[in-house]
């Protein structure tokens, strides 16, 4: 017998809005409850790294309401509502002792911000920005200071580098890595960004952690692993993301690094699904957009009675290094092969090959994120 209850979507990231609009297109009808634990604001989650160099709040990052997005996709949200169990063989969310019934669940609520283990007393003034809410209390903190300490010197530790300097701070970045963008990048790449951010006064410290961090006086002070001290205003965290997996895991899903789910983005309970930051595709887990769309579009289909398989073509990453630009499209984890660089300054063209000369990746730089077209025509499908 058919469930007459709603899907019920977690989330409402770009995973969660951009699957309810391909849904909506294909079943007008249907009902549809979002949930969300944050304000339901529809934001671009990549402009919160390019904010200080546009100056803009977080306020004018938002671009709609979740009154006004529940409007406009004729659907129900939940905001500022917080799942906290899953009975999936009961089809029941539960927001503390509420139970809400769903027809089918998708799981859409994200990455959570791997929060750095640092001595001191001045943990209130460790900022992690993952959303719009992040952002607001950073930019409140950062007001009228001058100085930024960065942890990580990954994707949004290096954006983060960029546009706080854009944006007027004097910026030091502590990584416990040989160079920047490590999981991203070769050598030859990482180094024209070290330098071009370098040109822009950003100080790296490549090597030791942030141990400890102390305020002193209206300052802060940060000891590094290596002795060294920093003195600093405000601190950002970026020391990574990992994939929320507590609610799946209670709820007896499969898990791995992500929620396991298979080429229907479906988990190990036939009625839940998972999408964007959150779960794992046939292995891999890409915190990116370009992953998240294809998948919102897939998915829709399936819920909307066509079950189809996602499929992820080609999909560069554009770090958002204005001071030199850079698209990558890193090997899959695993694969044989090896980097090969031709440089010249800030332009770097470096190209992953196997055995048999075929591309697998690359990394480009500076002037050299033009080839990207051409060779993006060379590189495999990643989930073909
Ligand atoms: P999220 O946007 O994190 O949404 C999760 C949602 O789930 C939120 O609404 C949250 O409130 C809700 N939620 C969580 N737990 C619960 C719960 N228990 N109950 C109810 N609701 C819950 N990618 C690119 O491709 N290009 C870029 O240039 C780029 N730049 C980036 C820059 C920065 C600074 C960051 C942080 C990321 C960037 N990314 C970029 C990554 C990209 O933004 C993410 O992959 C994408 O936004 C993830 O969307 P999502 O909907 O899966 O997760």
């Amino acid at each position: 017998n058919e469930n007459t209850a709603p899907i019920v979507v977690i989330g409402t990231g770009l995973a969660g809005y951009n699957l309810v609009k391909e849904l909506r297109k294909l079943a007008p009808q249907q009902d549809i409850l979002m949930i969300t634990a944050d304000d339901g604001r529809n934001y671009s989650k990549p402009m919160l790294s390019t904010g200080f160099g546009k100056n803009k709040t977080a306020d004018e990052l938002a671009m709609a309401s979740a009154a006004a997005m529940a409007e406009q996709l004729n659907i129900v949200i939940r905001p500022n509502t917080r799942v906290t169990h899953i009975d999936a063989a009961a089809h029941k969310v539960f927001i503390g002792e509420e139970p809400v019934e769903y027809s089918k669940l998708v799981l859409a609520w994200g990455a959570e911000v791997i929060r750095p283990r640092v001595e001191g007393d001045a943990g209130d003034r460790i900022y992690s920005i993952n959303d719009l809410e992040d952002y607001a209390r950073f930019r409140a903190a950062a007001d009228g200071k001058k100085r930024v300490l960065i942890m990580g010197a990954g994707l949004i530790g290096c954006e983060y580098a960029n546009d706080m300097a854009n944006g007027g701070f004097d910026i030091d970045v502590v990584a416990p890595c040989e160079q920047l963008l490590p999981s991203l990048l070769p050598t030859e790449a990482a180094n024209a960004v070290q330098q071009g951010l370098e040109g822009m006064g950003v100080r790296f410290h490549l090597g030791p952690l942030v141990s400890r961090i102390v305020h002193d006086g209206d300052e802060l002070s940060a000891t590094l692993s290596n002795g060294e001290t920093l003195k600093t205003d405000v601190v950002v965290s970026a020391i990574g993301l990992r994939p929320r997996l507590d609610l799946a895991i209670k709820a007896g899903l499969q898990v791995n690094h992500g929620i396991v789910v298979n080429r229907q983005l479906q988990t190990s309970e036939p009625d839940i699904y998972a999408l964007g930051d959150c779960a794992e595709v046939e292995g891999r887990v890409l915190l990116y957009v370009l992953p998240l769309m294809a998948s919102a579009r897939a998915l829709a289909k399936t819920l909307a009675g066509e079950a189809t398989d996602v499929s992820y073509g080609v999909m560069p990453v554009t770090v958002k290094t204005p001071v030199v630009p850079v698209v990558v499209s890193p090997p899959a984890p695993g694969v044989s092969g090896m980097w090969q660089a031709e440089c010249d300054g800030a332009d770097v063209q470096a190209e992953f090959r196997n055995e048999n000369g075929e591309l697998l990746g690359y990394a480009l730089t500076g002037a050299r994120v033009m080839n990207k077209v051409a060779l993006n025509k060379e590189l495999p499908a990643i989930l073909p």
